[in-house]
């Protein structure tokens, strides 16, 4: 797996100070996209173990409380990230007591494959849905466009 960029301190993305990756690829290709760069799954950079292991001890600081580790793009769905992001989750929830985890795809939840179905079972919150400009909103907490639909993923399950 690529990626774009790797926030260790971000209030943005999600509830509470959070650390935040933003993966290469991503196959939705929305019009309006505000992320163009990120399709191509050979951009950015190289998510290496060192990463890994950094969000991993950076979750942990106790000098900033984060709340949790945001997953964006990108994709973090597209079939080149799962197995690298099924690595990533599951560590945070063995080895990071008490942070959750958000995740934004362009796939609709109803249209999730088995293997990107089993990743976001052990993600907490779910942001689904291409960005549709004709539904853009800018008054939408954590969504670009209307069509895109907030799963709290404990009430899925
Ligand atoms: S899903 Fe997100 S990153 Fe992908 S094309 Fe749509 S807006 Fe861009």
């Amino acid at each position: 797996m690529n990626y774009h960029a790797y926030y260790p301190v971000d209030v943005v993305n999600g509830e509470g100070t959070r650390c935040t990756l933003f993966v290469s690829g991503c196959e939705h290709q929305c019009k309006g996209c505000y992320n163009q760069s990120t399709w191509r799954v050979d951009s950015g950079h190289l998510f290496t173990k060192e990463l890994e292991d950094q969000i991993i001890a950076d979750l942990n600081d106790t000098r900033i409380k984060k709340r949790g580790l945001s997953l964006s793009g990108g994709d973090p769905l597209h079939h080149a990230n799962l197995f690298a992001i099924k690595e990533l989750v599951q560590r945070v929830k063995l080895e990071c007591l008490d942070k959750d985890i958000w995740l934004w795809t362009g796939y609709t939840f109803k249209s999730l494959s088995p293997t990107q179905r089993a990743i976001v079972k052990q993600v907490d919150v779910l942001i689904d849905g291409k960005f549709e400009q004709d539904k853009k909103d800018l008054t939408l907490k954590w969504r670009g466009s209307s069509n895109q639909i907030i799963y709290w993923v404990r009430d899925l399950t």
